[in-house]
């Protein structure tokens, strides 16, 4: 276990904001948790990559990070079984994967963050989830100072949320994945861009696809701090999207089982008029309206009051309050927008 005092956490976070944490915790192994855990008082909250983190306030809570690191791969008759911890890198995993001949995280390439992560916000793009692909899921409990193996219907996965997100939130640690992955597997090309690809297209063409159209959208948060979509897509009744498209009769929309529908938050940004706005030194990306950018402010409260300047203006427009995707850490954990 190490235990760091006072570390300035501006290069650990990809808004690039600055924010100060009294301790932060980093433990590689089991013994290392159960020590955390006789230290540990609350609030805290645990970082990965800080790829989907912002920090609202100059004051961060106590820091814990997974420094669990290694890939298992296991062959089964029909799958491959990878065992990966929590510190290794998604994208990095996915290349692996796709180096190796296994299919099936090919979609999910060039999403930043670690793998302990992934199962937290059920990472996804371009039509894979990380719950299509999630066997179970290591948490280590702070209160029973015990590692437990987490079933992939027991993660209560939904878009964008899990259980670690809520009831488990703030009480424990992933500390590995098991992904497992068919030998045989279909390419999933139905998102645009990908659609163009033939319908045998191998790993490899699928990522080097995925790759070419997120950088040609998406702003690198090394050249230009970022922390991917700030908002998540809204569902919404069939009503309300009945009236909507009276209206807009271009907007774009995905059926959600029967009664309701996907719709698109970046779409919804742009038609407000907020594509490319910007709030002092931080803005509404210009390419993408739902990746907010920092242009060079040091601090996370700027981010926060863009996002609600967001939220409101489309709200005003739409009826929609946006939710956000990224989590918001102030000094006494997380806050809402
Ligand atoms: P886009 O093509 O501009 O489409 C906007 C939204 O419509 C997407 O977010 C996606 O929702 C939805 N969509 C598009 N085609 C769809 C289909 N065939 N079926 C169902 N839903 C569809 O999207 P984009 O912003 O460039 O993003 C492309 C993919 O990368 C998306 O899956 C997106 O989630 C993912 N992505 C994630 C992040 C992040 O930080 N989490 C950042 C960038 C991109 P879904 O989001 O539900 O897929």
């Amino acid at each position: 276990m190490s235990l760091s005092i006072d570390v300035p956490l501006k290069s650990r976070n990809s808004f690039s904001v600055n924010a100060i944490t009294p301790a932060l915790y980093s433990a590689d192994s089991i013994d290392a948790l159960i020590e955390i855990a006789h230290k540990l008082e609350q609030p805290f909250y645990i970082l990965g990559e800080g790829s989907n983190t912002l920090f609202v306030e100059g004051a961060a809570p106590v820091i814990i990070q997974a420094a669990f690191k290694g890939v298992e791969i296991i062959k089964t008759q029909d799958h491959y079984q990878l065992k990966v911890a929590a510190a290794e890198s998604w994208h990095d995993l996915v290349c692996r994967c796709v180096e190796q001949g296994i299919a099936g995280l090919e979609n999910l390439a060039l999403i930043p963050g670690s793998v302990g992560a992934a199962p937290v916000q059920n990472i996804g793009a371009y039509g894979v989830e990380f719950s299509d692909i999630c066997q179970s899921v290591s948490w280590f409990c702070f209160e029973t100072k015990k590692l437990k193996k987490i079933k992939k219907l027991e993660c209560g996965f939904e878009y964008r949320n899990s259980i670690f997100k809520a009831e488990l939130k703030g009480k424990g640690i992933i500390t590995s994945v098991t992904l497992i992955l068919p030998k045989i597997s279909k390419p999933k090309l139905q998102y645009a861009g990908l659609d163009i690809l033939s319908s045998n297209a191998t790993p490899k063409e699928i990522m080097a696809k995925v790759i070419e159209i997120r950088r040609s959208k998406l702003p690198d948060p090394k050249f230009l701090p970022n922390a991917g979509s700030f908002f998540k897509n809204p569902v919404v009744s069939l009503d309300l999207y009945h009236e909507l498209l009276a209206v807009y009769p271009k907007m774009p929309s995905y059926p959600q089982g029967k009664n309701k529908v996907k719709l698109a938050a970046g779409w919804l940004i742009e038609q407000a008029g907020l594509k490319g706005f910007r709030l002092g030194c931080v803005g509404v990306h210009e390419m993408q309206a739902l990746v907010i950018v920092n242009y060079g402010s040091e601090k996370g409260e700027d981010i926060r009051n863009l996002a609600l300047h967001v939220q409101k203006v489309v709200f005003h427009k739409f009826s929609i309050k946006l939710e956000p995707e990224v989590r918001m850490i102030g000094k006494s954990g997380e806050v809402s927008l």
